[in-house]
């Protein structure tokens, strides 16, 4: 059973990352992004390493 990386947590279970079984990404590193120049609210905010699970 892959518990995934516990340093990351992440209820995001559409993406191919997600560990599944639990609340956390598999990946050793991901990249925070922001959606404009300067990130004023949380919505600015998303996972750059995201990927849709098939
Ligand atoms: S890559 Fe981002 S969105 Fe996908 S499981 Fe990891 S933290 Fe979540």
């Amino acid at each position: 059973m892959d518990k995934g990386n516990l340093n990351i947590g992440c209820t995001v279970t559409e993406c191919r990352h997600h560990a599944k079984t639990l609340n956390n990404c598999t990946l050793t590193h991901i990249e925070v992004v922001k959606h404009k120049a300067k990130a004023t609210c949380l919505e600015c905010t998303d996972c750059g390493s995201f990927e849709k699970d098939e």
